[in-house]
């Protein structure tokens, strides 16, 4: 856990203070439209609470809230792309990760086939 001070901005969705779409919503996690959408489906899942860095972090800890993202992220993808998706954690800056509050991204609908980027 990074046990740093300020909030994220995913930390501040969750308390209300920043707008966002919710598609999802259980007691420790929370899912939201992203806000620059990769794919036609581009949705975060996030814990609402914990400072849990990134996966790497999240798996060591508390595993059975890292199963919870990913059912989460299977229900999004059930409702809105069909049951198939792609599930990134970006994990480190020089991987594209810019929010250090642990999160999925669940992209589908209309992927390119084949491609990993
Ligand atoms: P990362 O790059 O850390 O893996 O993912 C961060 C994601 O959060 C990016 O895809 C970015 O577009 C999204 N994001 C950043 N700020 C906000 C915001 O205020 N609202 C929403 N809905 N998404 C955000």
């Amino acid at each position: 856990m990074s046990g740093t001070a300020e909030p994220t901005v995913f930390e501040r969705i969750a308390a209300g203070e920043i707008p966002a779409k919710m598609v999802a919503e259980t007691e420790r996690v929370i899912a939201f439209h992203d806000i620059a959408p990769q794919a036609p489906v581009h949705v975060v899942v996030t814990p609402r609470i914990g400072r849990h860095r990134d996966v790497v972090e999240l798996a060591a800890d508390d595993p059975e809230l890292l199963a919870e993202l990913v059912s989460v992220a299977k229900g999004i993808a059930d409702d809105l792309a069909d049951g198939q998706f792609r599930l990134i954690f970006n994990t480190g800056p020089a991987a594209g990760q810019t929010v250090f509050h642990v999160h999925a991204h669940v992209l589908g609908g209309g992927l390119k086939e084949g491609s990993l980027g």
